[in-house]
């Protein structure tokens, strides 16, 4: 069977879904395919936060003011195609650890321009009084814009309004070959189970799979495996907000809890271990002293991000195959930046607006391409 669509996502994670939706919002016809299914990648992490002052050193992510706007806009425009609660303006609450993080996050709003309302320091005896059982060396930034989200709930839901806007999700296929028709400027893209589609755009938004694509691998990103850990506490968690020092503890609704996650440069398999575990352990039981006591492991997980050099996401045409497009590289900010630059990607494929250099295509060396 032979059909045409306008655009074809390849890939139905946090990148692939979050275009389509732009897309679809523009009128335009998409195909979404997946090897699996949707969140099948790293984007099935069970829960994530919306962090706009993550890492080690808090820094106010970049157009963290857009992203978050981009993001906060698309959590309420799904909210009602879900049956449950499945995020949470929670606010992130990030504890001093050591010298280190005392210094990174206490100077984080005088490094930063916050916007009005986004976050305070707590001095010692403000966290003291605001969490009783955190363990900290003296303080916390408290940054109250930032959100808890279930992910796979959220890219149902996005996935409902996806296909309401008329775009088709196939999954359990892959791209068996694809080519470019010069005469009539189209790629030809045969699948797995046979059917063959023309479409005139292709987006490749597939996670850590990019590294093995034949016209993608030439970029300059890494992998970096992340492990989570899941609990489920014997009582009540009376705080509703999520902790993040170095690593996070983030909880939706009842006793189930996470902690989250490592940041593994190198590994031999792709499975969560022993070792990850350990790891995750030694970071809740430094900040909660007895939560973990007082829960029990009901699972782990881990999944694969994709790093990249300036640590900001990749969109853009390629450089020199016409009419295909990428969206890779959200590292660890997966929920913070995929709205906004599915949203940036779409002008750019529709319209063809400007896309900012630090996030294009374009600053990458093409040379081997
Ligand atoms: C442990 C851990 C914790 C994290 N915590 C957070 C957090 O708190 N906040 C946050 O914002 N982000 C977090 N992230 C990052 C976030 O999960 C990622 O940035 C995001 O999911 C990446 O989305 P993606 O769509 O680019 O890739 P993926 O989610 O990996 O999606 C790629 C999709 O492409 C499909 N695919 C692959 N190859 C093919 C092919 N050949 N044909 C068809 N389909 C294919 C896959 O099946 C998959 O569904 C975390 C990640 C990890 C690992």
């Amino acid at each position: 069977v032979e059909s045409t669509v306008d655009v074809v996502v390849v890939g139905a994670g946090l990148a692939g879904l979050s275009v389509a939706k732009s897309l679809t919002d523009k009128g335009v016809s998409v195909l979404i395919v997946d090897k699996y299914g949707l969140g099948a990648g790293a984007s099935g992490v069970p829960i994530a936060l919306i962090n706009p002052a993550a890492a080690k050193q808090a820094n106010l992510s970049w157009n963290a003011k857009a992203s978050m706007a981009a993001i906060v806009g698309l959590l309420d425009q799904t909210k009602s195609h879900s049956s449950r609660e499945f995020f949470r303006k929670s606010g992130v609450l990030r504890p001093s650890v050591d010298a280190a993080t005392l210094e990174a996050f206490s100077s984080s709003m005088s490094r930063h321009n916050y916007p009005s309302g986004w976050a305070k320091w707590l001095n010692r005896e403000e966290l003291n009084q605001f969490q009783p059982d955190l363990q900290h060396v003296g303080g916390a930034l408290w940054v109250q814009e930032a959100y808890t989200v279930d992910v796979s709930e959220y890219l149902s839901a996005l996935a409902s309004i996806i296909t309401l806007n008329g775009a088709e999700i196939r999954t359990g296929i892959v791209i068996s070959s694809m080519s470019y028709d010069q005469i009539q400027d189209i790629w030809i893209v045969v699948f797995s189970d046979g059917s063959i589609i023309r479409s005139s755009k292709v987006i490749k938004s597939t996670g850590s799979s990019i590294l093995d694509d034949p016209d993608w691998g030439w970029m300059p990103v890494h992998r970096i495996k992340g492990q989570m850990a899941l609990y489920r506490s014997n009582h009540d968690i009376d705080w509703s907000h999520a902790i993040a020092a170095r690593g996070y503890v983030a909880h939706l609704n009842g006793r189930d809890w996470v902690i989250g996650s490592t940041f593994e440069h190198t590994f031999d398999h792709l499975e969560p271990d022993a070792a990850g575990l350990q790891y995750l352990e030694n970071k809740v039981d430094a900040i909660l002293p007895t939560l973990r006591q007082e829960s029990a492991l009901l699972s782990q997980w881990a999944g694969i991000r994709v790093g990249t050099p300036n640590r900001l996401p990749i969109i853009g045409p390629h450089p020199k195959l016409k009419g295909q497009w990428v969206f890779t590289g959200l590292g660890s900010k997966g929920l913070l930046y995929s709205a906004y630059l599915g949203q940036l990607l779409a002008a750019n494929l529709v319209s063809g607006d400007k896309i900012p250099m630090e996030v294009s295509t374009q600053r990458l060396n093409s040379d081997r391409a």
